[in-house]
């Protein structure tokens, strides 16, 4: 197996994940996508509300806040010793407390954990006119995107790494250097060439072979992936796709132990 990374920053992470299966590479997404887990808001006791928006809606909003993770310190809910009750090592309260006229944002929420906060400071949760008010203790569990979609950490995709070959001039070069939607040809005095920056942009749509099928070829590599993951902020890529594996290995021996139990 081989990873490279072709671009990473803060919340995106673009690799190619060579000589495995597909199999493999979706159980890799699913994992990233469904079982990593992260914070989010579960639970909400509003004492006050007068602002115009439903009790439910502020939980709805509160609980897709996204809340920065640690993953170290947190359990599962449902692995924690505590059988899913609730203690200090798979949950943490969150307070809010604000009288309008004003804009309430996700930062104005207090965490009694500074390492769990929201993500997004800015993101509004309600405009209180004047006198309206809104309190509120909420609590937020350790979950997986199994769950609840605001436990996920990420968005995860992948497509088959393209493989272009030229074999020969096409007689009109501007019609497949136009005909490619991601510009990943370009016209080099009279010849058709590739753009080496756009190659992995192609997804595959065989515009350009439709021009001159004789000269280009466009194919997917069953065995090499273009992946994508996007960090909804609680983690960042590299930390998803290293719990992933730690998870996917966690399972793997769980398997092997239960297998040699049903043998004996
Ligand atoms: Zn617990």
């Amino acid at each position: 197996m081989e990873v490279r990374l072709v671009d990473k920053n803060d919340n995106k992470a673009n690799f190619i994940l060579k000589d495995v299966s597909p199999a493999v590479a979706n159980t890799f997404r699913r994992i990233m996508i469904s079982e990593v887990p992260v914070m989010a808001i579960e639970d909400v006791e509003l004492r006050k509300n007068s602002s115009v928006l439903y009790d439910e809606i502020i939980a709805h909003r509160l609980g897709l806040t996204p809340l920065t993770t640690d993953l170290k310190t947190y359990n599962l809910l449902s692995e924690c010793k505590c059988k899913g009750e609730g203690c200090a090592r798979c949950s943490v309260k969150l307070t809010l407390a604000a009288k309008g006229p004003c804009t309430v944002y996700a930062s104005e929420l207090k965490s009694k954990d500074p390492k769990i906060k929201p993500v997004y400071p800015k993101m509004p949760i309600a405009k209180l006119l004047k006198d309206q008010e809104l309190e509120l203790e909420a609590t937020a569990f350790m979950g997986t995107g199994k769950d609840h979609t605001k436990f996920s950490p990420c968005l995860a995709f992948y497509k088959y790494r393209p493989q272009i070959e030229i074999k020969g001039n096409p007689e009109d070069v501007d019609k497949v250097v136009q005909s490619c939607p991601v510009d990943i040809y370009k016209n080099e005095d009279g010849k058709l060439a590739l753009n080496k920056d756009n190659l992995m942009l192609c997804h595959l749509c065989n515009a350009c072979v439709e021009m001159d099928p004789k000269n280009i070829s466009v194919e997917a590599k069953d065995d090499e992936f273009v992946f994508y993951v996007e960090s909804w902020g609680q983690l960042d890529c590299k930390e998803i796709a290293l719990a992933a594996l730690d998870m996917l290995k966690k399972r793997m021996d769980e398997f092997d132990t239960k297998l040699k139990e049903a043998k004996s």
